[in-house]
């Protein structure tokens, strides 16, 4: 097993070419993946075989996942300096469209999405331009076309846009700063059930870590010890290497749209690397 996982996040809007516009690079990869004879799997099959309870065949597949759960995740949205943008499901659907279903029967875009309503109308208003880009009204209708998935990013990403210090004194902006069982619990036991109300009866099972940050505590001793109590069965951090049989299950690998690869040519070499080691 080597499955690359790639990451997306919709707010990455500097213009309308490949390099600065993750909407951009989505519906391309779409067709790089498929004209590359990949297969586009759900991120749970692949955290299912690698803890034993299923058997995919998970060779020559890539998993997709998006990051901070804004509206360019569902709607296409008319940005104030770059004009429209295709959102990540609409263009699930044009892929499904121009190829039909048989293409990629298996077509799914994991979306972890930040719970904490008021930490979102933040964020709206100091990293986005104000128009209400952060809801969650569309979740349950993501989750009901089949084709994403809805999964935890955390209660309210720790962000720096936040009042510091937080509850249980946890200071801002930083989420290597999530180090004890209060933080813990405060920031992903309280997503894991604000977001499962929203989407019962369906729970998330999934956990992406906040910038990326991943710390010995969440990742060695909170996660192993408390994961599987709230309902989680794997964390995703940005290691930018292939997932394989011994990957850390909370501290899973992905690469990072616009920072691992910025062109076409650079995500073809890397599918092929991985892809290549699955053939051997
Ligand atoms: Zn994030």
């Amino acid at each position: 097993m080597q499955v690359p996982i790639l990451t997306y996040h919709g707010v990455n809007v500097a213009g309308n070419e490949y390099a600065g516009n993750d909407h951009v690079a989505f519906a391309a990869d779409l067709e790089l993946i498929h004209a590359l004879g990949l297969r586009i799997v759900p991120a749970q099959w692949l955290v299912d075989n690698l803890l034993g309870r299923a058997g995919h065949d998970l060779r020559r597949c890539v998993v997709l996942t998006c990051d901070d759960g804004s509206n360019f995740d569902y709607y296409d949205l008319d940005h104030p300096e770059h004009g429209s943008q295709r959102s990540f499901f609409n263009a699930l659907l044009d892929f499904r469209r121009r190829h039909g279903r048989a293409a990629q029967p298996d077509l799914h875009l994991t979306a972890f999405v930040i719970a904490d309503p008021q930490a979102r109308a933040r964020m709206d208003v100091s990293c986005l331009v104000g128009r209400n880009w952060m809801q969650q009204e569309w979740w349950r209708a993501a989750q009901a076309s089949g084709l994403i998935g809805i999964e935890n990013h955390s209660w309210d990403h720790n962000h720096p846009c936040l009042d510091s210090p937080g509850p249980h004194g946890l200071a801002r902006g930083d989420f290597h700063a999530v180090a004890s069982e209060e933080q813990a619990e405060f920031e992903i036991t309280q997503a894991q059930e604000y977001i499962a109300a929203q989407m019962a009866p369906r729970q998330p099972r999934l956990f992406c870590y906040p910038f990326g940050h991943v710390n010995d505590f969440l990742s060695r001793d909170w996660l192993p010890r408390r994961g599987p109590e709230v309902g989680l069965d794997a964390a995703f951090g940005d290691g930018a290497t292939p997932v394989n049989a011994d990957s850390d299950r909370w501290n899973l690998p992905r690469y990072i749209c616009g920072w691992h690869w910025r062109s076409p040519e650079q995500l073809r070499d890397t599918l092929l690397a991985a892809a290549d080691v699955a053939a051997a």
